[in-house]
């Protein structure tokens, strides 16, 4: 089918409550997608932060393959090998003593785990969160989402649970926490809200808070997570061991599946009966976990994330044009903040072939696959570069 079949027979049979492109993709191939007509794209928006592998991976392929031909599907009421064998990898690389996992669909779904089981964990109810905060669509990850413009037509959203300070602000952050809190909840870097830092001084202060107040830190890294940084998780760049960290996003390099990863201590708090999902931690989806931390091992991509990352970041200072307000990052999650262009250079970059993220109004968001190379690195900076130049 060519784009205009394709659009008309979606507009009759989907809902219509995405604002898609003009654009079907039929394959891809690494850090390249390739349109209905043949049209190839450099793709540096990797389904926003999830194919972190980049796009069917041979080894991959040939992983979820050989699965999906012995077992895709039995049910949590078994035991499954492919979840123990992914658990114990996840466990290795966690930062401090996360050493347990519970498996889910998406992101939103492990944020509703976590917050699940810190009010258990607790006995509280109260969650802290940041403002221009993501965490879900999901009724509790949309009450935690810091943006009005989300929860709005939803609201009141589980009762009256949810608090939010600006993000980085250590006295506001004091303000909200109380002994009501079950958990605060952060992202390492917001990414939704346009790729936003806060310093290392406000995650320790927020370890603090939580230890003081017996709360527990719940870290959003769906989409930090698993490299994208350039450290296997956002968190280390801060230096804090949160008490549960979720992840989805590049956790299945596009395969779907999410997790949350907490203490033995932590973790006992969901005891049979009290959380589960029928699909969450196929065998499948395990096993397309399983081959994408491999891959990132063997292929040292969160090494090729924080390298690449830092070349890019290098690049974009060395341009210097009004238009660029900010530029922000860590690894290969970047923001730039442009002072009105982001929306048609994004239109631009795909008239040349190469896709990038607009968020949060005027951020440039840039998520590609980790793979990403020099080539495909200069090819983003010298279009961009001569965008520019062309609107001196
Ligand atoms: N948390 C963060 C930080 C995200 O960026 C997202 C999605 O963008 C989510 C949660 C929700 O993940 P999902 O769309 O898989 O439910």
């Amino acid at each position: 089918m060519n784009l205009s079949e394709i659009k008309a027979k979606g507009s009759k049979s989907l809902f219509q409550n995405y604002g898609r492109m003009d654009l079907c993709f039929q394959r891809g191939e690494g850090a390249y997608l390739y349109d209905s007509e043949g049209k190839r794209y450099l793709d540096l928006v990797a389904g926003i932060a999830v194919n972190s592998i980049g796009h069917s991976h041979p080894k991959w392929v040939k992983a979820i393959s050989a699965q999906a031909g012995k077992l895709c599907h039995v049910s949590n009421l078994y035991h499954i090998e492919e979840q123990a064998l992914l658990g114990e990898t996840l466990a290795r690389l966690a930062p401090g003593d996360l050493s347990r996992s519970l498996f889910v669909n998406s992101g939103a779904e492990a944020n509703e785990a976590a917050l699940k089981l810190a009010v258990l964990h607790t006995g509280r109810t109260g969650v802290v969160s940041a403002l221009d905060s993501f965490h879900g669509r999901t009724t509790a990850s949309l009450g935690a989402t810091g943006q009005e413009v989300y929860r709005r037509g939803f609201e009141p959203l589980m009762g009256d649970v949810y608090s939010y300070f600006p993000f980085g602000d250590e006295e506001a952050l004091k303000k909200a926490m109380t002994r009501d809190t079950a958990a605060l909840l952060l992202e390492p870097v917001q990414g939704e809200s346009g790729v936003r830092l806060a310093t290392e001084s406000f995650f320790r202060c927020a370890r603090d808070l939580c230890d003081d107040l017996g709360a527990l830190l719940v870290m959003d890294e769906v989409q930090t997570g698993i490299g994208r940084t350039g450290e296997w998780f956002g968190s280390t760049h801060f230096n804090v061991v949160p008490d549960i960290m979720s992840l989805a996003k590049g956790l299945g390099g596009g395969f779907p599946i999410g997790a949350i990863l907490s203490t033995d201590e932590i973790s006992a708090s969901l005891v049979p009966g009290t959380h589960g999902t029928t699909f969450g931690g196929s065998p499948l989806a395990c096993a397309s976990a399983s081959a994408v931390l491999g891959i990132i091992e063997e292929e040292d991509l969160v090494g090729n994330s924080r390298r690449r990352g830092e070349e890019l970041l290098t690049g974009l200072k060395a341009i210097e044009h009004p238009e660029i307000k900010e530029l922000r990052g860590l690894g290969l999650m970047i923001g730039i903040e442009m002072e009105s262009l982001a929306k048609p250079f994004q239109a631009h970059a795909l008239e040349q072939g190469v896709l990038v993220n607009v968020c949060h109004g005027n951020v440039v968001r840039l998520v590609p696959p980790l793979t990403l190379g020099d080539e495909e690195l200069d090819q983003f900076l010298n279009l961009f570069t001569d965008y520019l130049d062309a609107k001196l």
